[in-house]
């Protein structure tokens, strides 16, 4: 027994914001470390937790003795440990669900830590000399056999999955014949054959980012890479990454959901002879616990990920680089509701090293930071390689005539753009075929029966459907209110704007990609590579479009509705819309061919929006930031938001109102409450939501409540009826 404590305290996947006690198993404490899992009884079934450390006394009236331990090892470093204590402290989550949350779901569920390979299938030698169109009778196998000539080094299973339905078993024939082979192999991307060495010349400012990034390796600083799409942002984190290797070092690059493209796989593996690990939700459980521990145990040298992938242990960190930083990815949305980005701060200064965040439009949290000299503020104004800024302006369509959302403007500029050989890239943010069906005989509404929604009309299906529950039905023939017929789609998605510019451009290929065309595994790269082949001359496509992607030949973008943007009731709203504007800017004109964009708007004076159009998003930022300051709203205050909600409607607003009475009780100065209040919308999936706001000018203020009204709240009667969580710094206000 350790004399440092007799009970044992473990972090336990529950929804309680504490540890659990239990006793060791015949004093036989001597291999424990924290950070190892060990199965446990818990309730009426057994659980896997994980040790966080001793403790002399315990409050539990009879504790249980704990069961097999899972690990010979410490599954996580200290750093790590520590990390995940913060932000179970900072974002006033329970620590046993942060842990397990940070964990591949192999782990958490109590398999063992081991490395296991990936299924492999290449071709034998005998295979190499069949010819496949010999096997007319099998043509499964002639199949396989083609692909894999195609790839001698082998394809993994997930690979052929991709590929190929039920293709097992005419697998498993030609093993037969060996004329192919299984092996597992480490689920690492591994180098290219052909790295390639030619990397470009810096410009002036990407050498004295980079010299002010090199003189940062070694310790903990955090810097702003700010720069233009296409200003050679990346080739920056390929210089510094090259570097890190060079010291020995791990290098963890995080992007946005979306950004994880195929491109930037090749841009990395082309220029580095490293094993990669890339952590994405796209792989199998399997797949995600190799490449985990391949971080871990430092066997790849440069790990990739989307937002979880900032919980990534690495044997020998030596950079976090987030690219996008200001990309609402990055923040999760449910559950632990964490920022990927302020995590990637926090850990790179529990593990003293620097963190890079980079973007084209950073969000104002981050500019303030860099303002107020906490963070290094790295500029890169002018796009490489002498490709020229896009040329923004406003389209006003007041009074104008408009066909399914597009004006004559609009569609005169695309004429012209298309007879001179250019792509034209079309943006609208919202999917289907209209937000509304409206009868025309008496007013009645397509609504969400769980929702204070309207239903979109997905004109392709024939069916409504719900943005915000999910509910679907078929699209009403007859007005189910006076069963008239003149049901009308009103307003445009992007499935209506398609069909709106087939009959205007009859004969020029077009892609739309939105959420529904890219739904099967492989389509957004099928319709990419067409864009790319150069026969699609017009693309539309909500903001799945605006991240990532290059598109060189796009001369035209053109910003369909932006409207909704600059009079939201969210004070982020027109943040995001310059964001946006700004990206989807970005995708034009990259190579030598200026681009243009129009932006239509019934608000053309609008001053942020002018502001952007004419100095760009640096001064709008700038006077954002203003506005935000004069509102006293964030980065200028601290905010916190603890959202109910009920089946039963009278609950949500019930109980955070004695909430509020609770935090009031606890005299904490220099906290804010604000509500409840109903959410915008009030009714959801067929809960009735509400919420109250706090709001303190220093983050101490609100983290010193938060601790012991937590506590309250949970062992509150009204508080197990609703569902109820905490948000701190939330980034949605509903
Ligand atoms: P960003 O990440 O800021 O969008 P990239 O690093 O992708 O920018 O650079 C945009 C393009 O310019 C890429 O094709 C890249 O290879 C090229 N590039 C980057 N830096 C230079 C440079 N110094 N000279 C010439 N081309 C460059
Ligand atoms: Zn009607
Ligand atoms: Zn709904």
């Amino acid at each position: 027994m350790p004399d440092c404590g007799f009970f044992l305290q473990l972090a336990i996947p529950t929804p309680l914001r504490r540890s659990f006690d239990y006793l060791p198993v015949d004093a036989d404490t001597a291999g424990l470390m924290p950070g190892m899992r060990l199965r446990v009884p818990f309730g009426r079934t057994s659980q896997v937790g994980m040790l966080l450390g001793w403790r002399q006394t315990t409050d539990a009236a009879r504790p249980r003795e704990v069961g097999e331990c899972l690990d010979p090892l410490p599954l996580l470093p200290t750093g790590i440990m520590a990390l995940l204590q913060w932000a179970s402290d900072y974002y006033a989550h329970p620590i046993g669900e942060v842990i397990f949350s940070a964990l591949p779901s192999l782990l958490r569920q109590g398999e063992p830590a081991e490395r296991r390979g990936m299924e492999h299938w290449r071709m034998t030698c005998c295979g190499a000399m069949q010819v496949p169109g010999q096997l007319t009778r099998a043509p499964r196998q002639a199949a396989l056999l083609r692909l894999l000539t195609e790839h001698p080094e082998g394809l993994s299973a997930s690979a052929i999955n991709d590929l190929q339905d039920n293709w097992r078993p005419a697998m498993h024939k030609l093993a037969e014949k060996e004329w192919v082979l299984r092996e597992q192999r480490p689920a690492l991307l591994l180098p290219e054959s052909g790295i390639s060495d030619e990397t470009p010349a810096l410009n002036a400012e990407q050498q004295s980012a980079l010299a002010s990034l090199t003189t940062g390796l070694g310790h903990f600083g955090v810097s702003l890479l700010d720069g233009v799409t296409g200003s050679g942002k990346t080739e920056v984190y390929l210089r510094l990454i090259a570097q890190v290797l060079a010291r020995g070092e791990q290098a963890l690059v995080l992007v946005p959901e979306i950004g994880l493209t195929p491109q930037l796989l090749d841009r990395f593996r082309c220029r580095f002879p490293v094993p990669m690990a890339v952590l994405h939700s796209g792989l199998s459980d399997r797949e995600r616990l190799d490449a985990w521990l391949a971080a871990r145990d430092g066997d790849a040298a440069i790990v990739i990920g989307t937002r979880s992938a900032v919980f990534t242990p690495l044997a020998r960190p030596g950079v976090i680089i987030l690219d996008e930083e200001h990309d609402a990815s990055f923040k999760q949305q449910d559950g632990f509701r964490y920022s990927a980005r302020d995590v990637a701060v926090k850990r790179a200064q529990l593990e003293n090293i620097p963190v890079l965040l980079g973007s084209a439009t950073p969000s104002l949290e981050t500019l303030h930071n860099a303002r107020q000299g906490r963070y290094a503020h790295l500029l890169l104004s002018e796009r490489a390689g002498n490709a020229r800024h896009p040329e923004l302006a406003v389209l006003d369509v007041r009074k104008q005539p408009m066909n399914s959302g597009l004006s004559l403007a609009l569609v005169n500029a695309m004429r012209r753009h298309l007879d001179a050989d250019g792509q034209v890239l079309l943006f609208l943010n919202r999917r289907g075929y209209a937000p509304t069906l409206l009868c025309h005989d008496c007013g009645w509404v397509a609504k969400c029966r769980r929702c204070d929604a309207h239903m979109t009309l997905f004109a392709g299906q024939k069916r409504l459907r719900c943005h915000h529950c999910g509910s679907e039905r078929p699209a009403d023939p007859a007005c189910p209110e006076c069963r008239g017929t003149e049901l009308r789609p009103v307003g445009a998605g992007t499935e209506r704007l398609e069909e709106a510019l087939q009959s205007l451009f009859p004969d020029t290929g077009m892609v739309r990609i939105d959420r529904d065309t890219t739904r099967r595994k492989g389509a957004m790269q099928a319709l990419l590579d067409s864009v790319h082949a150069g026969h699609v001359r017009i693309l539309v496509g909500t903001q799945m479009l605006a991240k990532g992607h290059h598109f060189p030949e796009v001369t035209l973008v053109g910003m369909v509705d932006v409207d909704q943007g600059l009079f939201s009731a969210d004070f982020r709203a027109t943040e995001r819309m310059a964001q946006l504007i700004t990206q989807v800017a970005g995708r034009a004109g990259r190579a030598e061919r200026p681009g243009q964009v129009l932006i239509q708007t019934h608000h053309p004076d609008h001053p942020l929006l002018q502001l952007l159009l004419r100095e760009g998003y640096a001064a709008f930022a700038c006077a954002a930031l203003e506005e935000r300051q004069q509102a006293n709203l964030p980065p200028f205050s601290y905010l916190a938001l603890l959202r109910a909600e009920a089946v039963d409607g009278e609950l949500p607003l019930r109980f955070l109102r004695q909430a509020r009475e609770l935090a009031e009780a606890l005299q904490v100065h220099g906290v804010q409450l604000l509500g409840p209040i109903p959410a915008p919308m009030e009714r959801r999936a067929g809960r009735v939501r509400a919420q109250l706001l706090l709001q303190a000018n220093r983050r101490a203020d609100l983290h010193r409540l938060l601790g012991p009204w937590l506590q309250k709240l949970e062992t509150d009667k009204l508080g197990r009826k609703v569902r109820w969580s905490i948000d701190v710094d939330p980034q949605e206000m509903f």
